[in-house]
């Protein structure tokens, strides 16, 4: 259990005013110079030894993708960072939390974040969903330049660096890194294929790194309390604190920041008040986020929540959006209406993705209904096989991996429903009928 001194994100809940005045209080910006005047590299090292992973989903670590932007960028080409703020995974409200309560946090670490990897600028791309956070952000952000924080000699640091806003304009692709570069440069939101990787050729052509509001976030106070500390919470290989969003089926649904490897019973129970009805009215949960496996209850229940304890399970950390399901759920349902939305956020551009996630669905409402034939499930586990990894993007894998998941542990529900409805052929004629 993290104590309440290790805690990073000390407004979380907006208890406090959200400004500069009111940041400053709580530690923000406190000799900002003098954290930029340990120099760039020694930064990126700090972090490294920290062992942050990125907190959007993947789990990179942060400061070994720091370290692959340029150290000496070439004229004309201008090193950018990109924070990506476009928060629109189901289940993920952490960014949000951030922006509107703790949005200084996020500015000095883009400086700090801009610095070490010399960029000139950094871009934080808001999900266009965010009007109040937009409001907050841009306001956060002018506040800071009138302070001389940001701008020319930003914090008295002897370093130039611009932060922007700029709003998205609501689509789910819009979050993954390339398409969000293909956005701000004012083109429609689709992903690149990669190599290059932004690293080389990102933002205008120019060397880009996108990182999440939560890794920029945290990385002002890791330099502060020192990598040591940071590297002190958690599991080997999974270190730091990480805001969880528990939603669903328990008594309290919250955002809290927890330390990495929590178990999920302690989160659920020290936190969230309990899985409603009670641990044997658990049924499945999804960690991560709507994209990443469903875990049924017995599995998770004393599973730690952190990228190995998860993987281990077959499912994933991601971005930490615990979905809760009780015994009350359709489970197949659930897992259908999140192939809708896959089917309805795919950019279209490759087509296992444009076809797949919409014949995946349809199968899936079929199954739902009982109206499918029984073998047609392994037909679909094979389509799902036959779009994961074949796209240019993550968005294939997610729109697979629900289904996978719903699959490997409700597969007996989902043949009951077929042989109620009076097995295939049965349900077929009915229908003819
Ligand atoms: Fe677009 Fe889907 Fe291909 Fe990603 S996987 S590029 S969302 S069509």
């Amino acid at each position: 259990m993290l104590d309440d001194k290790d805690r990073i994100f000390t407004n979380l809940y907006g208890f406090q005013p959200w400004n500069l005045d009111a940041a400053r209080k709580r530690g923000d910006w406190d000799d900002t110079k003098a954290l930029m005047a340990r120099g760039q590299d020694q930064i990126i090292e700090d972090i490294k030894a920290s062992g942050l992973r990125g907190r959007g989903g993947a789990g990179f670590p942060t400061g070994m993708k720091w370290s692959f932007m340029p150290k000496e960028p070439k004229p004309g080409k201008p090193s950018f960072l990109v924070i990506n703020a476009d928060e629109s995974e189901p289940g993920s409200c952490k960014d949000r939390e951030i922006i509107r309560h703790d949005p200084h946090k996020l500015i000095e670490g883009a400086l700090i974040a801009g610095y070490a990897m010399r960029a000139r600028a950094a871009y934080i791309y808001i999900r266009g969903e965010f009007i109040y956070e937009a409001k907050v952000l841009f306001a956060a952000v002018e506040e800071a330049y009138a302070a001389g924080l940001l701008g020319k000699n930003a914090a008295g640091s002897g370093y130039d660096f611009d932060v922007f806003v700029h709003r998205g304009a609501g689509a789910y692709i819009c979050g993954e890194e390339t398409a969000q570069i293909e956005s701000l440069e004012g083109k429609k939101g689709q992903p690149r294929l990669k190599p290059p990787f932004p690293a080389g050729a990102g933002l205008y052509g120019c060397p880009t790194t996108v990182n999440n509001v939560e890794s920029i976030a945290v990385a002002p106070t890791i330099l502060r309390r020192g990598a040591a500390w940071f590297a002190g919470i958690g599991r080997e290989g999974n270190k730091g604190t990480k805001l969880f969003q528990i939603s669903g089926h328990v008594n309290k649904p919250c955002v809290v920041e927890e330390e990495m490897g929590i178990s999920f019973r302690d989160l659920i129970d020290t936190h969230a008040g309990g899985i409603r009805g009670g641990w044997d009215n658990l049924l499945a949960v999804i960690p991560g986020g709507s994209s990443v496996p469903l875990v049924p209850a017995a599995q998770i229940m004393d599973a730690p929540m952190d990228f190995d304890g998860l993987k281990a399970l077959g499912s994933g950390l991601g971005t930490a959006a615990v979905i809760v399901m009780d015994k009350s759920t359709d489970i197949v349902r659930a897992i259908s209406r999140l192939s809708y939305f896959y089917k309805h956020e795919s950019c279209g551009q490759c087509t296992p993705c444009r076809e797949g996630t919409g014949w995946m669905w349809r199968v899936m409402e079929r199954l739902r209904t009982g109206e499918a034939r029984v073998d047609e499930i392994d037909t679909l586990l094979d389509v799902t096989k036959q779009v994961e990894g074949h796209t240019i993007c993550a968005l294939g894998d997610a729109a697979a991996w629900p289904i996978q998941g719903l699959l490997r542990h409700f597969r007996p529900e989902v043949e009951r429903r077929i042989r109620e409805r009076g097995n295939d052929g049965g349900a077929m004629m009915e229908a003819a009928e």
